[in-house]
């Protein structure tokens, strides 16, 4: 079994594991990308990206992903399409497992991201970047003076939805409860919003349209009395939330109860010497490819300095 021993490994490559390796790999550091399952990360699946700092005209997600990489790539980053199945953190090492090799490493960051959550109907796949969403933020714009259907019933549904009402002429909320899940605050923000209406106790079964002509609607189904409609929309958001891409850590590092990796407050530092996180893996209130690439930057001084000390000390 091959083996390889690094002093930095970036597990991921979205914007936070790039950044993190363009800095990294900047301060010598030699790093090692594992890309894991979908290389790029959330962007990949992004249309147009308007509002990441340097695009006044904006930029088509995987092709700021690419100029990224080939930034990084620049500074002597190495790139592995691997994904790890298995960890171990040793003292002094950081064990990876994967692709029928085992990685060492001094220092470790992880930037594995999270996924959207989906309903899962085919139709939401077929029409992803045709008027199916997950972000309100990223794509909210291309929605003016449409209508919008937003499902979920959580604080990320009501953000998303208010956010919307920036656009949309209307924007349906649909909740598969007649109780909303999310804080009081925002469910009362969402109440007075006279653009937004809820549709109780449904669920959506099918998005109607097709990636030439868009969203043209949705079918949705009242669980208690079995009724379907169509509402017309032209825009349709999941909002029922993200998964932290953190199963493989389970047990080895402090998560919060939603399985988001806990770092020491103004800094990527986690609960494990040597181990650091960036971007949405540990961050489930900003969630944006700027942010991403800001905590990526920190992780890459953290472990850095954390190398420096370590060198000190031996
Ligand atoms: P939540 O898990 O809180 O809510 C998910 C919502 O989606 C629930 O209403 C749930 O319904 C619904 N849902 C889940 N699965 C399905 C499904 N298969 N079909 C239909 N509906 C479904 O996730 P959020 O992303 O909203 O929030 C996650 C965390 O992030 C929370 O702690 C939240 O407070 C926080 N957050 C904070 C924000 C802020 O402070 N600004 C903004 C956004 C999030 P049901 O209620 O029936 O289970």
């Amino acid at each position: 079994m091959t083996e390889e021993v690094r002093k930095v490994i970036i597990l991921g490559s979205g914007p936070a594991g790039m950044t993190a390796a363009i800095y990294a790999a900047r301060a010598n550091l030699e790093p090692l990308v594992l890309e894991g399952i979908q290389p790029g990360g959330q962007l990949m699946i992004t249309t147009d990206v308007e509002n990441f700092p340097g695009f006044a005209e904006g930029v088509a997600g995987p092709e700021l992903m690419e100029v990224m990489k080939r930034q990084a790539q620049r500074f002597g980053t190495e790139f592995e399409q691997v994904n790890v199945e298995r960890v171990e953190f040793q003292k002094d090492q950081r064990v990876l497992h994967g692709g029928g090799k085992t990685y060492r490493c001094r220092a470790l960051i992880i930037s594995t991201g999270a996924s959207a959550r989906w309903l899962g109907l085919e139709s939401e796949k077929r029409l992803q970047g045709h008027g199916v969403s997950a972000c309100a933020t990223c794509d909210g714009f291309f929605f003016k003076d449409k209508e919008i259907a937003v499902v979920g019933g959580g604080d990320t549904a009501m953000e998303e939805a208010n956010f919307l009402t920036k656009f949309g002429t209307k924007i349906y909320v649909i909740h598969r409860r007649d109780k909303l899940r999310a804080s009081k605050t925002m469910q009362e923000r969402a109440f007075k919003n006279p653009k937004i209406e809820f549709v109780w106790d449904s669920v959506v079964t099918e998005i109607l349209g097709s990636p030439e002509e868009g969203v043209q609607g949705v079918r949705v189904k009242n669980v208690k009395t079995g009724e379907e409609n169509k509402l017309s929309c032209q825009g349709y958001f999941a909002a029922i939330g993200h998964t932290p891409n953190t199963q493989i850590f389970e047990g080895l590092i402090d998560m919060d109860e939603a399985g988001y990796i806990l770092t020491k407050p103004f800094s990527t530092h986690t609960s494990v010497p040597g181990v650091f996180a960036a971007g949405d893996v540990q961050d489930k209130k900003y969630r944006q490819a700027v942010t991403a690439a800001g905590t990526g930057c920190m992780a890459a001084l953290d472990a850095e300095r954390y190398l420096e000390e370590l060198a000190l000390t031996e």
